[in-house]
Order: C-alpha cells, then sequence, then structure tokens
C-alpha cells in the first residue's frame, strides 16, 4: 500500500498536498507518512506471523525519535551499533531486553554502557571482543548474554558497499572461527552464549541468499550442538526504489524460517531498517537555477549530498518527481544536481521530464532509509527539517539546523 501517491497531478503524503507543506516548511526537508512506516513494520510482523520473531528495527537506518516512539508503540525493539543509538532507543523508551548491539568495533566505554543497561544481546565479532566483554562483565560482577555474528561467506547479490556477509568483509567470523570460539567461550565465565547472529547484506532482493544462510545456521547448531536460544537473521530485506527491481517475496522467506523453526525451537529475531522505513519519506526541495550547457540541462536543486549521500555514495537510484506534474514534458538529457562543490553531488541524469521552471518544487522518493542518517554539515550547510504526516495532520518532528548553531559548534 502506498500513502505517498499522485492524486491528478497533485503529490499527496496520505491527505495532504507535499506542495502545500512545501510553501509552508522551509525547503529542503524530509516528509514522512506516518499510516506508511504502520503498514511496513505491521506488513512484516504479518508475513512472519507464525514464527512469532522479535523485530529490532535497525536504528543506523533511521534514527529519529518520533518514529522510534512510534515503532515501539507498535512492538518494535531495536538494533543499535554505538552509544548514541544505544541511548536513543532508550530514550525513544525500547525495552533494553528488545535492544540488541551489533558492530564490528564497539570500544570499552560501549560495551560497559551495554553492559549496564543489561540489553538482550551484544553481538560479538570476534575472539578479542569476546575477552573484553568478559573481562568487563567480570569487573562489574555480571554475567552477559552474548551473541556471536557468523560471517557466511555468502554474496548478497548486492551494491558491493553494502554486503557484510563475504569472506573479505570485515564482519562476523567465518565457520571455522565461530565454531572454535563457540568450544573456548566456556572457558569465559561471564559471558552466556545465547544467539546466534548473521547479516550478509543490504537491499538484497532475492530469499535465495538467505537460504544458504539458513542452510549454514542449521549445520552450526548440528556441529556445536548448542541450543542457541536466539537466531538473530539480521536485516536486509530490499525494497522496490525503481519499477525495474524484482520485488522480494517475503512470503516465501517466511515459509523458509517457519521450516528451520520446526527443526531448531529457537526465538528469530529481525533486524529490519530498509524495508521499515525506505519508503516512508519523501526529500522535498526547490529548484534553484536550470541551466543548460552543450548537451545538457542542469536542474540545480536546493537539497545536496549533504542531505542524501545514497546516490554519491552507492550510486543509488531515487527517482524525482515534480510536485505538481505538468504533461508537458522537457526534451533532452537532465542532470538534477544540488549546490554542492563536488561533481559527485548529484541526485539523477535521465532523459526527458515533466516541464518544471525555477521555484518548482520535486520529491527525491523514498529516502526514509539511509537517508537523514548519513547527512552531514558539508559546505558548512545546516541539517534540514523532519515532518511527519498522519491523515490530514503534520507536524515537525526534527528542527531545521539554525545558521547559528552551525556557525557556533
Ligand atoms: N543489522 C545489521 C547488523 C546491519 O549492519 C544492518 C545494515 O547494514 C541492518 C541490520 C539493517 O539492514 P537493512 O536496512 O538492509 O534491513
Amino acid at each position: 500500500m502506498n500513502f505517498i501517491r499522485l492524486r491528478k497531478n497533485d503529490l499527496c503524503i496520505e491527505k495532504i498536498s507535499a506542495n502545500i507543506l512545501a510553501k509552508k516548511y522551509e525547503t529542503p526537508f524530509y516528509c514522512y507518512s506516518l499510516s506508511q512506516l504502520k503498514n511496513n513494520f505491521y506488513s512484516f510482523n504479518n508475513a512472519f506471523r507464525a514464527i512469532k520473531p522479535l523485530i529490532c528495527f535497525s536504528i543506523k537506518s533511521n534514527s529519529n525519535i518520533a518514529l522510534l516512539k512510534e515503532l515501539k508503540k507498535m512492538g518494535s525493539g531495536a538494533d543499535v551499533v554505538s552509544a548514541g543509538e544505544l541511548l536513543r532507543a532508550i530514550k525513544a523508551g525500547i525495552n533494553v531486553k528488545k535492544i540488541v548491539f551489533s558492530g564490528v568495533g564497539k570500544t570499552e566505554k560501549e560495551i560497559k554502557l551495554a553492559i549496564k543497561n543489561r540489553v538482550l544481546l551484544i553481538n560479538m565479532e570476534s575472539e578479542n571482543e569476546a575477552i573484553l566483554i568478559n573481562k568487563i562483565s567480570n569487573k562489574l560482577s555480571k554475567i552477559t548474554t552474548v551473541g556471536i555474528r557468523l560471517n557466511p561467506n555468502i554474496s548478497p547479490k548486492t551494491h558491493k558497499k553494502i554486503s557484510t556477509g563475504g569472506k573479505n568483509d570485515k564482519f562476523g567470523l567465518n565457520y571455522n572461527d565461530l565454531i572454535n570460539l563457540c568450544r573456548k567461550i566456556k572457558n569465559l565465565k561471564n559471558l552466556k552464549l545465547d544467539g546466534l547472529s548473521v547479516h550478509i547484506g543490504s537491499q538484497i532482493t532475492s530469499v535465495k541468499p538467505f537460504k544458504q544462510v539458513l542452510t549454514m545456521v542449521d549445520k552450526i547448531i548440528t556441529k556445536t550442538k548448542i541450543d542457541f536460544k536466539y537466531i538473530d537473521l539480521g536485516g536486509g530485506i530490499g525494497i522496490s526504489y525503481s519499477n525495474k527491481e524484482k520485488k522480494f517475496d517475503l512470503s516465501q522467506y517466511a515459509k523458509l524460517v517457519s521450516k528451520f523453526i520446526k527443526k531448531n525451537q529457537t526465538q528469530i529475531i529481525f533486524e529490519p531498517g530498509r524495508f521499515i522505513v525506505g519508503n516512508t519519506s519523501v526529500l522535498i526541495s526547490k529548484v534553484i537555477y536550470i541551466k543548460k550547457n552543450s548537451n545538457k540541462y542542469f536542474i540545480v536543486l536546493d537539497a545536496g549530498m549533504n542531505n542524501l549521500m545514497r546516490p554519491a555514495l552507492y550510486e543509488a537510484y531515487h527517482k524525482i518527481i515534480p510536485l505538481k506534474k505538468n504533461n508537458n514534458r522537457i526534451k533532452g538529457n537532465i542532470e538534477f544536481v544540488g549546490p554542492i562543490c563536488e561533481s559527485s553531488d548529484k541526485f539523477l541524469s535521465q532523459r526527458n521530464f515533466p516541464k518544471i521552471k525555477e521555484g518548482d518544487y520535486v520529491a527525491i522518493t523514498d529516502v526514509g532509509a539511509y537517508g537523514t542518517v548519513l547527512a552531514s554539515n558539508y559546505n558548512m550547510r545546516p541539517k534540514i527539517a523532519e515532518i511527519l504526516v498522519s491523515g490530514s495532520k503534520h507536524k515537525l518532528i526534527k528542527k531545521r539546523q539554525s545558521l547559528e548553531n552551525l556557525v557556533n559548534n
């Protein structure tokens, strides 16, 4: 179901015309649909209802506190990778027994914080990390529940910069090292090994790599004879950014996990990010200039790569649509660019676009995941506002950073 869509020729966020919002709030700004967020969370939950998973929303994909509070109300836990994310999850009211702490480079300070807050699992990524967690737990006289992260050497068939489960990636332990650590962990008396976790990458559009992962996890359970209380299958489920992408078959994935659960009785954890928030938001931006050089039109927006980094970082595709669609078209090569002094500050190249003029607004679509969280102050530009729409109501959920704040800090 789509809550951000064209109605006649007018882009609407739920029941509000985006053009009206663009006149009310200073552009550029992120604009979310609450109904879309709920729709995504409940569809995920529903697809897996037979196995009653714990859904730990991956905060790295979007850490806006208002959205986290909404997700908490829906029953979500959190997957965090830093002290900041952990404290943000707690601040949003998420129960610490629904928080998993992942990440390849947790510092001593972060480990202490996670132990003191008694999170559900700290997912360890190396033997040295296990030794450090054990030492800190011992000092604090605590037994810490931990998971161990597998690097299965399975290709997720996604962009190389968002692949995390290959043998050359820094994440997790390979099969042999993981089996060895499972044995050695018995000597680390302040650790309780409750979980096995794996996350092979993001924007995965086929169920096949997940099937391979489940086969390997099953093999590890047989080999180690450990009844892991939790199997954490990470996130990674892809969404459709363009009409060309294959839609991920969630029901097929659910069937595979159900089959796995019948054999290995355990609590499944998922850490979805993109699937939950990806299509909940558009970035609304104003056309500042249209300039033509010899062979193309540059449409210069007031949003730049500091506001949305994904196209520059991952060559990611985000469709751009005018807030008010004109049936006449600009014909030729068109490039949507930002104001930043980098040639990579480019959102999209395409041929033909509905006629548009300076001062008009456009929406860069599907920016809810890895949008705001990757934003920076590059070129000394302030972080922008975030707006949440619910039905015909809208509210500011993050204030635009003031120039004063930017300049003085
Ligand atoms: N879990 C871990 C450990 C991750 O590194 C990530 C993202 O890279 C996620 C979950 C969320 O992935 P996605 O947004 O693709 O669902």
